[in-house]
């Protein structure tokens, strides 16, 4: 008899994971490395944040609490939400989670048979593919084109939905290429969802980190909320991801479903998480409004950069802290085929950490992660130009 169940021999490690282990033991070695790998702010969490979960544990408010999180918090993600988007959840219809990623994963568990499609628009973020391939879904992807910016249009989606579709995953601005979906094709997407009757999971992890204009919401189209679910993290906006915080709002019977499957695995988010993500969702916003400024140096910082690599081309990301670089030119050189392999020669050659194209759906791009201090940026860019200069 197998040992493993079927389900967990359809999914991988997460790649991104695996980079970051490998870097790991190159750091431990004592290897000085330019670290684009981890997808995460270098910004410390904000001292009230931290202040308030200190607060909460010297109260010994460390105890289980209800399942979907306390009272307070729910209230503060449906006011925020409110707030900055129009839309008009009730504590009901919102589930606190441990991070985003878990949002994402139960509301695919309570929604997805074996056999149902799920349209996910290229490139995608690493972990949809598996975590709807966990639940017995088939993933259904979108190919955008990088001389559009990867743009996506409702149109797009609509050639792809089938009688079998249920969902369609949302993630704008997006990891891993920053591109943000322009407005009015976000809503005519949930309009379109709509009206066939597909829920739109709208991953929200990034809304807030959107360099051209105010942050968007696919549930500010209100009339469509049967069909939406939001999926949110505090992670990056509030420079929390080890705290594991996000959150799903919803039907309230998608959140109760949620709830029911949180309730037979993690329970509660930490209790005293739960107080700091109230202190960060209604909190002074203004820690949000300064990272998201120094991002948008950091982006013009490492294009700029990019610029002196001759044969690397760069669409310009509109969000998030990541770019995807085209690195084509220099495939076929220096026995480099694939992305994969110029990721893994970066890293042993140029101590260089890079995340490859492939496991984001796409062969011929690499991701870099520009939320690292500017010296990094630089050491980084020169020993990239370095490298990929000696291989021609
Ligand atoms: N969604 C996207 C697109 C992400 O990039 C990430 C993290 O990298 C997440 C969701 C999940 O973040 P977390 O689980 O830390 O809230």
């Amino acid at each position: 008899q197998k040992t493993l169940t079927d389900r967990i021999d359809r999914i991988e490690v997460s790649a991104t994971m695996a980079i970051t282990a490998e870097a790991l033991k190159m750091k431990a070695a004592g290897i000085d490395l330019a670290d684009f790998g981890a997808g995460e702010p270098h910004f410390s969490t904000p001292a009230h944040i931290k202040a308030a979960a200190i607060d909460a544990i010297e109260k010994n408010f460390t105890r289980y609490t209800a399942v979907a999180g306390i009272p307070d918090v729910r209230k503060a993600v449906v006011e925020r939400h409110a707030a900055d988007f129009g839309t008009n959840y009730t504590p009901e219809e919102c589930v606190f989670t441990a991070g985003g990623k878990l949002a994402i994963f139960n509301a695919v568990e309570v929604l997805i048979n074996h056999g149902d499609e799920v349209i996910v628009p290229v490139p995608y973020w690493v972990s949809y593919k598996d975590i709807i391939e966990f639940a017995g879904g088939t993933p259904v992807f979108v190919e955008t084109d990088e001389a559009e910016n990867f743009k996506l249009t409702a149109a797009m989606i609509d050639a792809a939905i089938t009688p079998k579709t249920k969902a369609i995953i949302l993630n704008s601005p997006s990891n891993p290429s920053g591109n943000v979906i322009p407005t009015e094709e976000v809503y005519a997407i949930v309009r379109l969802a709509h009206s066939k009757g597909i829920y739109v999971l709208i991953d929200e992890c990034y809304a807030y980190l959107s360099f051209s204009g105010p942050p968007v919401s696919g549930a500010s189209v209100t009339e469509a909320k049967d069909h939406i679910l939001v999926l949110g993290s505090l992670s990056k906006t509030y420079a929390m991801t080890g705290w594991r915080a996000g959150f799903a709002l919803g039907p309230k019977k998608i959140i109760a479903a949620m709830s029911k499957l949180q309730s037979q695995s993690t329970s509660n988010t930490a209790t005293f998480v739960q107080k700091a993500a109230v202190a960060a969702l209604s909190g002074d916003q203004t820690c949000v409004a300064e990272m998201r400024a120094d991002y948008i140096k950091l982006r013009d910082r490492i294009l700029e950069g990019f610029k002196t690599i001759p044969g690397l081309t760069c669409t310009v990301p509109e969000g998030a802290f990541y770019v995807y670089p085209n690195i084509k030119a220099f495939l076929g050189k220096g026995g480099i085929n694939t992305a994969s392999e110029l990721a893994s020669r970066l890293l042993t050659e140029a101590h260089v950490v890079t995340v490859p194209a492939e496991p984001f759906g796409t062969h011929e791009h690499i991701r870099l992660s520009y939320a690292v201090s500017a010296d990094v940026i630089d050491k980084g860019v020169q020993r990239m130009r370095d490298f990929l200069a000696k291989l021609s």
